[in-house]
């Protein structure tokens, strides 16, 4: 594909940084792409073409307005897995 979801990478990003400020209550990769699944339906994609990607990846990144938002969105897509845990350990 040319064209991908820049908010893919800012999330992923931003979800490694919110892993060193909060103690999630498990931190297994089925929980974490929980986390990225629920953050990423809730906040608008933003597509752009693979050319002009990572420009625009860093420009939007730069962004207090949307890095708040995606924090909080992390926070709340926490509180779920962590309720709806849905494996055993
Ligand atoms: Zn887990």
């Amino acid at each position: 594909m040319p064209v991908f979801n820049a908010m893919e990478t800012i999330v992923v990003n931003m979800f490694d940084e919110f892993q060193k400020k909060y103690e999630l209550k498990c931190d297994c990769n089925k929980c974490k792409d929980d986390m990225l699944a629920l953050v990423l339906n809730k906040i608008p994609s933003r597509y752009t073409s693979s050319e002009k990607g990572t420009l625009f990846v860093k420009g939007l990144y730069i962004n207090p307005q949307l890095q708040s938002d995606v924090m909080r969105e992390l926070m709340e897509a926490a509180n779920i897995v962590a309720d709806h845990q849905h494996h055993e350990v």
